[in-house]
């Protein structure tokens, strides 16, 4: 099959009322004890990789130790954003455009088919310079942005004022980016399971203890005793992807975010500084985030995390000052050393396909990944060029 040089084709909780809703196993999927894929996580990663393939016509069996969607993708702002930074590594850059843009339509095929609309807001983006000393990293991202043709303006203070009448009035500068978006992304997470159980995957609570190797093939995964068997593996379980015995090297690790919320919308959009996040949800809530920090798989919240949070949001905003807390809460982003997410076979197992370490932007990136592996699986003509995303990359040993 030819291969494209476009590289789309080619390419805890603590508080709060974000309850784990547990769509579980479904009745009316009958369990199939040799499924075409097993997909190992129902994070939003694993559940829309599940959608995919079971549309494309694949038996598909989601094995997932706790609730879906309660991990890292519930613990997101749900910001849908990619604009270049510096450091910024193209690949990334590339993945997180073509997903964004898949975003209108993955909401309006899941409303179709669950009924429900997810909220989802093109409401813009607002990069706003506290200080002075931030102006040289605000001029870099336009500079950046401009470059690669993104939309990008700058805002006057005028501007910042009618945009978002509570921020601080006295902010350096202000970038606005148009085209950036929202998504309630645990409702989304939720339409994701419900959509995926209707095209016939079948979701099971179950704890993957191991995956089984021989002759260069994953045979199976053990998980609750059992024994499960399938031709393809999608191995979607965030930042425990490397941690199951039987995986070859994976350096998916865990980075923890921190993030609380206080009462009624402060802002209409996604209002960020080069230190800290100010994210609406929807009319109630101002989220407010995030931590970066490497703490093992500690998902606690420390009074630290969120006072770090707390002064670097007032940059922005004094207004927070008077606003009621409204709950707190961490979650474990999968980090890769270079930034890029894996996605695709080991070149040693190839039908033990990496769906992971989508670190800061697995929310955004959900629908494109799902698309790459369903035409790595089903061998799409021309097959996506997975070799950026390899477990196998030498970035990933090397970073
Ligand atoms: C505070 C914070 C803010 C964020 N904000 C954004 C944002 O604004 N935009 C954005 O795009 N991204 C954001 N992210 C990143 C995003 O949340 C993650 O990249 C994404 O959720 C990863 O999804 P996932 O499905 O890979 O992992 P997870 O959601 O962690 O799912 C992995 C699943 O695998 C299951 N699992 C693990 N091991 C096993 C096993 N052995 N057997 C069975 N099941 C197993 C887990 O129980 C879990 O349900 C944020 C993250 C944090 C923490």
């Amino acid at each position: 099959m030819p291969m494209s040089s476009d590289p789309l084709q080619s390419v805890a909780l603590t508080a709060m009322a974000r309850v784990a809703t547990d769509f579980e196993t479904d009745a009316r999927v009958p369990m199939n004890p040799h499924p075409d894929v097993i997909v190992i996580g129902a994070g939003i990663i694993g559940a829309t990789c599940a959608w995919r393939l079971s549309q494309a016509g694949l038996k598909v069996t989601v094995l997932e130790r706790s609730a879906t969607g309660s991990e890292a993708s519930q613990a997101a702002l749900g910001v849908l954003t990619f604009h270049a930074r510096p450091q910024f590594p193209e690949p990334l850059l590339v993945l997180c455009r073509h997903s964004r843009e898949y975003y209108p339509s993955v909401i309006d095929e899941l409303a179709e088919v669950t009924g429900e609309r997810v909220d989802y807001r093109e409401a813009g983006q607002l990069m706003v310079a506290p200080f002075d000393a931030d102006l040289p990293e605000l001029e870099e991202a336009e500079r950046a942005n401009r470059e690669l043709g993104l939309e990008v303006e700058r805002a006057s203070p005028e501007e910042v004022r009618l945009l978002e009448p509570h921020l601080n009035p006295d902010l350096a500068s202000a970038l606005y980016y148009p085209g950036d978006a929202w998504v309630d992304n645990t409702a989304l997470t939720f339409a994701i399971v419900k959509a995926a159980q209707s095209a016939g995957a079948r979701i099971e609570r179950a704890n993957v203890t191991s995956i089984e190797m021989g002759n260069g093939r994953a045979g199976g995964v053990q998980a609750g005793g059992e024994t499960y068997q399938s031709e393809w593996i999608v191995l979607a379980a965030g930042c425990w992807s490397g941690q199951i015995p039987g995986v070859p090297d994976l350096p998916v690790v865990p980075r923890r975010g921190q993030a609380f919320a206080v009462e009624g919308a402060l802002i209409r959009r996604v209002v960020h500084s080069p230190r800290a996040y100010m994210v609406p949800k929807g009319d109630i809530q101002t989220m407010l985030g995030a931590t970066v920090e490497d703490v093992g798989f500690d998902t606690a919240n420390t009074l630290g995390g969120l006072r770090d949070i707390a002064s670097k949001s007032l940059e922005m905003s004094a207004k927070l000052e008077s606003c009621t807390f409204d709950g707190a809460w961490a979650g474990l982003r999968p980090g890769t050393p270079d930034e890029i997410p894996v996605i695709g076979p080991f070149e040693q197992i190839p039908n033990l396909i990496v769906a992971s370490g989508h670190f800061r932007n697995g929310i955004l990136l959900a629908p494109l990944t799902a698309r790459l592996v369903r035409d790595h699986l089903t061998g799409s003509d021309p097959v996506p060029d997975l070799a950026p995303f390899s477990p196998n990359r030498a970035a990933l040993r090397r970073a």
